[in-house]
């Protein structure tokens, strides 16, 4: 049965940052009326003066904004929205929130709430793609009962071992245990992480994988059975079990390899119907296995490589599909995109790097951001920004395209000589300690990589020059005295250090006063 759905008319963005932007710019370019749902503290920015109405959700904290769904169903309702966007994170894979939005009588920009119980769920996932015979990363698809079932998974998996939470997300809620004797403690601080951040403390256990990548295949569903399948990512660079910095194609694939991928991804969700954009997560083992790892029932974070290489406005495809519009056909051969070049996304966090990632919040007292071909940033910040503790500390996404790898790379490394961003650290640095690492460029790095770089003394330090290094040292010193001072000589050092040279403040983000 063809079912002819109403066009998408007014759409209510329930989310902020770079994704409400980039999911506000594709409704307008569509001729759609765009709603802005936003909390107390995010009354400003360039999604909030592009939207065609705002709407307060209620105060900075998540759980009265973001994450309330009595607030966002209200402000829809009050807005005249037929339709709303969830974005990423918050509330977007939550099979409450789109049976709510369905049931208010709106459409839910994702997918149904059947899809999101059936794959959005670790655990249930992992049981429905074990009945397809997909091969999963080696462990058991029940809940963890009690500390004598994790035992006996360790048993039969060995160690390392991974006790993650079934609702688990962002890397947290994960424990690896390298030993017998720290089964009991891991499970136990696993179990009360996981209830804390997620109100949920399912657990299960699986096969730590040392030197896998992470690849993934991103999917775009009709809802009627039609699916697109687009070449993978590869998202290997991560820092606490988080995505840092994402590539398409992945680099060490064959085109065999890369088919048998998709069809893995083909055959795990071909009887789903599922609708919308999602993600079949896999990690690539060293052997040359692929594991399913997870689902997500959601556009993600690095989407935009995708689009940079096939050309798609996922987006823009996501609404037309909920429209109606059917996807050609469900045969795998043609739901596989075609692609040209290659894309990598690097994530820019206002995150202390050289601090075990610990989040920077502030003002940001300068933002230059850079462009040219193929060089393109996802961000809602400017000069003049606050980065608040409230949520997540993603700053900028800076992605790049090139006819191939190298000029994908080539582009990244003028990209950051080009950007500039104070006021709060970054994760910069990073980025120029990988884009210097031949390895990188060999594309030889695991899951595991980065971390074991990271742990290298001198991995993030930036090549000095002698104008530099005064400066830089200048800055790591003025850090070390601050220590000593009262809060208010410190506010006045701080005046002073803003209106001295540049690299005096790099000084102070790279601590350098103690190594010259
Ligand atoms: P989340 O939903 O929190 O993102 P995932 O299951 O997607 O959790 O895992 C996040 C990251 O943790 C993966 O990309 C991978 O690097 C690492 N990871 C997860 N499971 C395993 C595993 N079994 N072995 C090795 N690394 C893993």
């Amino acid at each position: 049965m063809n079912l002819v759905q109403p066009k998408i008319k007014r759409v209510m963005v329930a989310n902020r940052g770079e994704i409400a932007l980039r999911i506000l710019r594709t409704c307008k370019a569509m001729g759609i009326h765009t709603i802005l749902a936003h909390s107390s503290v995010d009354a400003e920015g360039p999604g909030f003066d592009l939207a065609d109405t705002t709407i307060c959700l209620g105060p900075p904290e998540a759980l009265k904004s973001y994450l309330s769904i009595d607030a966002i169903i209200a402000a829809a309702k009050k807005t005249g929205a037929d339709a709303i966007h969830p974005g990423y994170g918050f509330l977007s894979e939550r099979r409450a929130f789109s049976q709510a939005v369905e049931d208010a009588g709106i459409t839910f920009l994702g997918p149904t709430p059947q899809n999101i119980q059936q794959l959005g769920d670790k655990v249930q996932a992992r049981q429905a793609l074990t009945k397809l015979k997909i091969p999963i990363v080696p462990g058991d698809s029940e809940a963890i009962a009690d500390l004598s079932s994790v035992e006996s998974i360790a048993d039969s998996v060995g160690f390392p071992l991974l006790i993650k939470a079934a609702a688990g997300g962002g890397g947290k809620g994960m424990r690896v245990v390298e030993r017998k004797e720290d089964l009991e403690s891991a499970f136990r601080l696993a179990q009360s992480e996981a209830l804390n951040a997620f109100g949920d403390g399912t657990l299960f256990a699986e096969k730590y994988l040392i030197r896998a990548r992470h690849v993934e295949v991103q999917v775009l569903g009709d809802g009627q059975g039609g699916l697109r399948l687009f070449p993978e990512r590869d998202c290997s660079p991560q820092r606490r079990h988080q995505k840092l910095l994402e590539e398409t194609p992945c680099p060490v694939l064959s085109n065999e390899q890369r088919e048998e991928l998709l069809k893995l991804a083909h055959s795990s969700l071909k009887d789903f119907n599922y609708r919308g954009p999602g993600t079949l997560e896999f990690l690539y083992a060293e052997t040359g296995e692929f594991y399913f790892l997870e689902m997500n029932t959601r556009l993600q974070v690095e989407h935009p490589i995708t689009e940079s290489i096939t050309g798609f406005d996922l987006v823009q495809e996501q609404i037309e599909i909920t429209e109606g519009k059917k996807l050609p056909t469900n045969d795998f051969e043609k739901s596989v995109t075609p692609y040209s070049g290659s894309s990598i996304e690097f994530r820019i966090n206002a995150e202390d790097p050289y601090t075990n990632f610990l989040p920077s919040t502030g003002t940001i007292t300068e933002a230059h951001y850079p462009g040219g071909p193929g060089v393109r940033v996802d961000t809602a910040s400017h000069q003049g920004s606050s980065i608040t503790p409230y949520y997540d500390s993603l700053v900028a996404k800076l992605i790049v395209v090139g006819q191939d790898r190298v000029q994908a790379t080539s582009r990244l490394q003028v990209a950051l000589e080009e950007i500039k961003i104070s006021g709060v650290l970054t994760t910069l640095p990073v980025l120029k300690a990988i884009l210097d690492d031949p390895e990188f460029h060999e594309g030889k790095y695991h899951i595991q990589s980065l971390e074991e770089k990271l742990k290298q003394p001198d991995y993030l330090t930036p090549t000095p020059t002698p104008e530099l290094e005064l400066a830089l040292a200048l800055g790591g010193i003025l850090n070390q005295q601050n220590q000593k001072r009262s809060p208010s000589q410190n506010r006045n050092t701080e005046e002073a250090v803003n209106q001295v040279s540049p690299w005096v403040q790099l000084g102070r983000q790279f601590n350098l006063g103690g190594r010259l």
